[in-house]
Formats: structure tokens, sequence, C-alpha cells
């Protein structure tokens, strides 16, 4: 079998939602790109398996205890909210199909919420409980609680990230492997095997490693720079490793 040998500006080891999202921003600046998956689908994962909530801030602001680290959190989901209103508005539920109540049924805590979404910039709008009702007939709303309109949105994942893949090939400078293992990094250059026979497929060069593994990025971290990652859980914070790994490596992890 002839090995693939590409040299890309670029590689992206993982797709799923970060990996595919990561490789369509980074083809719209410019760069060339490798996305390398080892399924023989993209996104057969987390990314397709979850609720489906478009996330607006609205939670992160509140629940996250450090003020800080929640403001964060609130802007970064307003950040992704946004461009994907923008680019994939095709892939959200409408919101006269299903309007977005937040319940607060601690109303103690009214001020505190409030606060922390004033200052995230978090969307909001307070209705009554009838007209609440009125919405969401289905809804068991407690006895005692406050009710808020919001921006989050149920979104349709496949959609969405079927529609990402078509924006990224687009671009010839998109490159897709498959069933591909990333098995060793040399120097620039990673090598690549199928993903079950272990027959080598072939090796990519490039100046960027972006691990947008999942789970699988401890086993990455373990692999190639010798360093263990405690990966439990499985959101999607952006780890820039430059102390542990060394220069130029941005690991996308679930932590
Ligand atoms: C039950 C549940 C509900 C959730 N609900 C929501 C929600 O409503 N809204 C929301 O925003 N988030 C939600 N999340 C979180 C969200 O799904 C994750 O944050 C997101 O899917 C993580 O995407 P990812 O691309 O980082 O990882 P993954 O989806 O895990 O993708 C990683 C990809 O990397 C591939 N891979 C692994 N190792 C290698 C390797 N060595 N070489 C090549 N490829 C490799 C995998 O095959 C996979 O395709 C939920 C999660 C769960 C589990």
């Amino acid at each position: 079998m002839e090995r693939k040998q590409l040299d890309v500006d670029v590689v992206v080891l993982g797709g799923g939602c970060v990996g595919l999202f990561i490789a369509w921003r980074l083809l719209q600046r410019g760069y060339s790109v490798a996305l390398i998956e080892r399924n023989r689908e993209l996104a057969n994962s987390p990314s397709t398996r979850n609720e489906g909530w478009l996330h607006a801030g609205t939670y992160g602001a509140v629940a996250i205890d450090d003020a800080v680290a929640a403001n964060i959190v609130a802007q970064r989901c307003q950040y992704g909210f946004n461009i994907i209103e923008r680019h994939f508005p095709d892939a959200l539920v409408q919101e006269w199909l299903t309007p977005t109540l937040a319940v607060l049924t601690n109303t103690a805590m009214i001020d505190h919420v409030v606060d922390r979404w004033n200052f995230s910039g978090v969307q909001y709008r307070e209705v009554s409980n009838a007209q609440a009702k009125k919405e969401a007939p289905e809804f068991l709303f407690p006895e005692k609680c406050l009710t808020f309109k919001v921006q989050e949105r149920s979104m349709d994942t496949r959609y969405l990230l079927d529609s990402v893949l078509r924006a990224c090939q687009a671009y010839p400078t998109f490159h897709l492997m498959l069933h591909s293992h990333a098995f060793a990094l040399q120097e620039n250059t990673v090598l690549i095997e199928d993903w079950d026979t272990a027959d080598p497929v072939g090796s990519v060069t490039a100046h960027t490693f972006i691990y947008s593994a999942g789970a699988g990025i401890a086993d990455l971290v373990q692999r190639f720079h010798n360093q263990s990652l405690d990966v439990r859980a499985f959101k999607t914070p952006l780890i820039v490793a430059e102390r542990i790994l060394g220069a130029n490596i941005v690991c996308l992890m679930p932590q």
C-alpha cells in the first residue's frame, strides 16, 4: 500500500467537536490542516452523544464557585454560542419551538445569580410564573421559584458537526485521515498506522500539533512525552501545555 506523506502547518489529533471546530477555524485563517481520527467516523463519541445543549454562559456563570473562573467559562460559552449561531444557525432548534427557561428554585440566591449574570454579560429576562407555565405547560414548576428566559438553545449536534466538516472540506488545504492512529512523534513528524491492523499508513509533518483527542489525550501525552495526565471528566477547557510539554503543543483537554 502506498504510504501517505503530508506536510502541513498544523496537525489536529482527534476529530470530535473540538478537533473539527479547531480545524475549521485554522483553515479560515489560511493554515493547512491534517485532521487525524482513529475511528472510521468523526465525532462518534461524546461529541454526538451529549444532551445537545448549546450553552450561553447562564449555567457556568453561576454554578462555578470562583467568580473569576465562572466569568471565564461564561465568556467562552458566549463566544462559542455566537459563532455557532452566526455560522451554523440551521443546527439550532428554533426558539419558537422550545423557549428556553431558567428556573431558580432557591429564590434566596437571586441577588447572587443576577450579579453573576450581569458581571458576565449573560442575557436574561424575568418572566412571571403564569407566563412560564404557558410557555412550558408540560413542565412541573415548583411552587416557589423564579423563572427567566435565557439564551441557551438546543442543537442537533450531528447536523452541526456534519456542517462543520463540510465547511472544512471546502478548503483544498484540509486533509482528513480516518481510521488513523498516531503512534509515534519524531521531532515534528507524526507516524500514522491503521487503527485495527497497525499497518503503517504514512506520516504527517507540521510545525504545530493540537491534541483534541478527548479522553484519549492522556494516552497521547504518555506515549509522545512520557508524562501522565489525570483525565477524569468530559468537559473541554483549553490547556496550553507549554510548561509541561514544551513549546508549540496545545492540549484541548476534557477535564
Ligand atoms: C452525557 C454527556 C452529556 C453532555 N451534554 C453536553 C451538552 O448538552 N452541551 C455541551 O456543550 N457539552 C455536553 N457534554 C460535553 C461535550 O459532549 C464534550 O465536552 C465534547 O464532546 C468533548 O469533545 P472533544 O472533541 O474534546 O472530545 P470527544 O468527543 O471525546 O472526541 C475526541 C475524538 O478523538 C478521537 N481520538 C481519541 N484518541 C485518539 C488518537 N490517539 N488519535 C486520533 N484520534 C483519537 C476519538 O475517537 C474522538 O473522535 C456532555 C457530555 C456527556 C458525556
